[in-house]
């Protein structure tokens, strides 16, 4: 299985991500995720990103199509993958599908989660990510649900001020990539709604008819 999940942040990509990798067997390839691991080693790439990440903004795609160009030559895709926040505008889009095409390994569905914009802010600014395996908790946890780490943190871009940033940047330049796939034929829509495991089992039904 090919599959990019589309959608605002807060969506909860990185929460399902977790669950249809695990279901379908194919890596979690997320660039927000590798863009943190590598601020937190403190690498050039990371040192690259900080200053776009800090604001809300999209680190530039030279950086980030090489990053993932990268990532999908790894020997855990041969049986698919999921990427989860890339791409994130047309271009990106666009490189990706050159990219797969001439590894005549194409996309073969864009899921998006689709959610109500007074929710992601809810949801944001209440979330908790975990220092030790990245997942996203309710505030107010003082264990992560996923591994039972006990040091959870409020992202730096999941303040109020550059949520507000985000949302801008999801609109203007993410949201175009919706009807890119669309006109692809590869979208796939489910509304973000209900429980974790609710949303889980109605994408693998969506893409079960695939
Ligand atoms: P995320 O964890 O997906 O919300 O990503 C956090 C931040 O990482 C974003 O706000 C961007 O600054 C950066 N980022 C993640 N994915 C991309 C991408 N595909 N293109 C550019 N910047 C990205």
């Amino acid at each position: 299985m090919r599959l990019i999940l589309v959608g605002p942040p807060g969506a909860g990509k990185g929460t399902q991500a977790q669950f249809l990798s695990a279901h379908y067997s194919i890596p979690h390839i997320s660039t927000g995720d590798i863009f943190r691991a590598n601020l937190k080693a403190g690498t050039e790439l990371g040192n690259q990103a900080k200053a776009f990440m800090d604001r809300g903004e999209l680190v530039p795609d030279s950086v980030t199509n090489d990053m993932v160009k990268d990532r999908l030559t790894h020997d855990d895709v041969a049986n698919g993958f999921l990427l989860d926040g890339y791409p994130r505008n047309v271009a990106q889009a666009e490189v990706l599908r050159a990219f797969l095409a001439e590894a005549k390994t194409p996309l073969q569905a864009a899921l998006e989660l689709a959610i109500a914009s007074d929710e992601i802010i809810k949801r944001l600014s209440s979330r908790r990510t975990c220092r030790g395996c990245g997942a996203s908790n309710e505030a107010g946890a003082t264990n992560c649900a996923s591994c039972n780490g006990n040091d959870l943190y409020q992202r730096e871009d999941d303040k109020e001020e550059v949520i507000a940033r985000r949302l801008e940047v999801y609109e203007e330049q993410t949201a175009p990539i919706i009807s890119f796939y669309r006109s692809e034929g590869l979208l796939i829509t489910i509304p973000a709604v209900g429980t974790v495991a609710e949303i889980t089992e109605h994408a693998i039904t969506a893409l079960g008819r695939l």
